[in-house]
């Protein structure tokens, strides 16, 4: 019933940032709720997660957390083979650098990966993120990650404000030696933007997926992300097999259980809660196969939770292809 590839652990929402289209900085982030690191312990012995080969420890700016570095020596210990990825916006270089330097130690240089989130180019930076030095900070810090040898990812997310530098954020990336990842905006209660993005005209929906073709994103396994964000932009999200909460799981800062980034989502959240791990003592073996966990996988099953929208899912059969973690 469950092969869970990819665990997705959010470690903290604290935020000290300041970004145009997420407001996660104006949220208290409530650190004492969140989950102890000997809770984790237990997770991450769970049978379910036997065979579990991929952290995506998000945020928030989780690298601050100070349960960031015990979180990566526990998946050391008990997944020595992971693939780890931890995003950051790149403002806090002794924090980052620090972490790389635990993650380069632990794990094969392959499998630790740093994503920082710069939305484009310098200009389209300035529109969208707003922390005052930040592009410094984050170029900085990119220098120092090289020097250490380890390449980071820059991350675009596509915006009304930045769409038309697609190629120049490539063109960017590769002058500076590091690698580079473009997604698309949603709306979202976890970022708490929920009619506050821009969306574009069919011309714009246009000019980006001619963009996308310019650069080979659409060669790349990461085209299907594209056409389901166009389908979601253009009102005509298709049904899809979604193996979310069977294939893959999130856990979020406070323990709560859930199949994708849905479970953050008020409409979706009663459908999607499969339980909290506070409440099972970590043992996420019982959680998982307790009656609400399952009318979760249920639920995902008769596609209750589509049309899905959310765009962060890649345990996907789309009509148009397999989803990037199939
Ligand atoms: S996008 Fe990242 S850095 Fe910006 S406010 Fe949200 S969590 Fe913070
Ligand atoms: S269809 Fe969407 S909301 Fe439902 S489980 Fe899959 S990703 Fe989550």
């Amino acid at each position: 019933m469950y092969k869970i590839d990819d665990l997705v652990y959010p470690i903290s929402r604290f935020c000290p940032g300041k970004c145009l289209n997420c407001n996660i900085y104006q949220e208290d982030p409530h650190i004492e709720n969140e989950t102890s690191i000997e809770l984790f312990e237990k997770i991450l012995q769970s049978k379910v997660l036997k065979d579990t080969f991929y952290f995506s420890l998000t945020g928030g700016e989780s690298q601050l957390s100070n349960k960031f570095i015990p979180v990566l020596e526990l998946i050391a210990k008990y997944k020595p083979k992971s693939y780890i990825h931890s995003n950051t916006s790149g403002w806090h270089t002794k924090r980052t650098i620090e972490v790389a330097q635990k993650g380069l130690e632990l794990f094969d240089k392959d499998r630790f990966r740093i994503d920082i989130s710069v939305d484009g180019i310098k200009e389209d930076y300035e529109r969208v993120r707003l922390t005052k030095d930040g592009w410094e900070k984050a170029m900085n810090t990119t220098k120092e990650l090289l020097k250490l040898g380890l390449k980071p990812t820059f991350v675009m997310i596509v915006y009304k404000q930045n769409y038309k530098s697609i190629k120049k954020f490539v063109e960017m990336c590769h002058e500076k030696g590091v690698g580079w990842y473009i997604g698309f905006f949603v709306e979202s209660d976890n970022f708490n933007n929920k009619g506050k993005v821009k969306y574009y005209t069919n011309q714009e929906i246009d000019e980006i997926e001619t963009s996308l073709y310019e650069i080979g994103f659409m060669d790349s396994k990461h085209y299907v992300n594209w056409l389901w964000a166009k389908s979601v932009y253009l009102g005509n999200i298709p049904e899809f097999k979604c193996m979310m909460g069977s294939r893959s799981l999130l856990i979020d800062p406070y323990g709560n259980v859930y199949p994708c980034g849905g479970g953050q989502e008020k409409r979706l959240n009663k459908m999607l809660y499969m339980g909290n791990i506070k409440d099972y003592n970590g043992n996420l073996d019982r959680l998982l196969n307790d009656k609400k966990a399952l009318k979760v996988l249920d639920n995902i099953k008769q596609k209750k939770c589509q049309p899905c929208d959310l765009l962060c899912a890649h345990k996907i059969e789309f009509p148009w292809g397999k989803g990037t973690g199939l």
